[in-house]
């Protein structure tokens, strides 16, 4: 149970518990975050599509959140926290998926700097770059940043900046590692498996 307080402590907001979801770019973090959302009733907030939010509302930030995301870069943690906090606080719900977040050490410490919130455990999709690069030239989305080039791009600040953010929660015993290269349905099953034992607990 992370409590949401900020730095200075002055204004004590609600009780809210969080997992952040992480594992490479098409790996199945979002559609597998619908699918908990849809059987457990947690909020999903998709870092990502936070992000793409605010260049489609014409934010300040707009041209430099769409320069970091179409070279696969990291965008400055405060600017994504920002989205989050408001999401979270703008929510009736009190617990959250964080899809695509934290990304690196310092969006890590930035985040639980600011919030005061800690997760209570990571969910983490593992899956290879060869499953994902396919999945990614098949979906479709749109999305600017799903070329071969900018993909690249984005296993390579997968692989150096967000592992280490795995690692460091996988030292302190909190993630929990999903098979992510199966079919939906059967990566389903084994997220299922997960969640209805945080269930368990919760009631016990
Ligand atoms: N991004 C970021 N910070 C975040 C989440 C996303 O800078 O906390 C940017 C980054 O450029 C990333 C892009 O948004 O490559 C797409 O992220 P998303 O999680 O939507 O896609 P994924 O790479 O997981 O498929
Ligand atoms: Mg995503």
């Amino acid at each position: 149970m992370g409590t949401a307080v900020d730095a200075s402590n002055k204004e004590v907001k609600k009780d809210v518990r969080v997992i952040f979801v992480l594992g490479g770019p098409g790996s199945g973090k979002g559609t597998q975050c619908a699918n908990i959302v849809r059987q457990f009733g947690y909020t999903h907030l998709s870092a990502g599509d936070l992000l793409r939010a605010e260049i489609k509302s014409g934010s300040e930030n707009g041209t430099m959140i769409q320069n970091m995301i179409s070279e696969g870069k990291i965008v400055p943690s405060e600017v994504t926290i920002k989205l989050l906090q408001r999401a979270i606080e703008e929510c009736g719900n009190d617990k959250f998926l964080i899809d695509g977040f934290p990304r690196n050490e310092e969006n890590r410490a930035a985040f639980e700097s600011v919030t005061g919130i800690v997760p209570d455990f990571v969910l983490f999709f593992d899956c290879s770059e060869e499953e994902m690069e396919r999945r990614l030239l098949n979906r479709n989305q749109g999305r600017e940043d799903d070329n071969i080039e900018t993909i690249r791009k984005r296993f390579k600040v997968y692989m150096e900046s967000t592992l280490p953010v795995i690692e460091h929660y996988n030292s302190r015993g909190k993630v929990r590692k999903i098979d992510a290269a199966k079919p939906v349905e059967a990566v389903f099953e084994d997220v299922n498996a997960v969640f209805a034992s945080i269930d368990e607990k919760v009631a016990a």
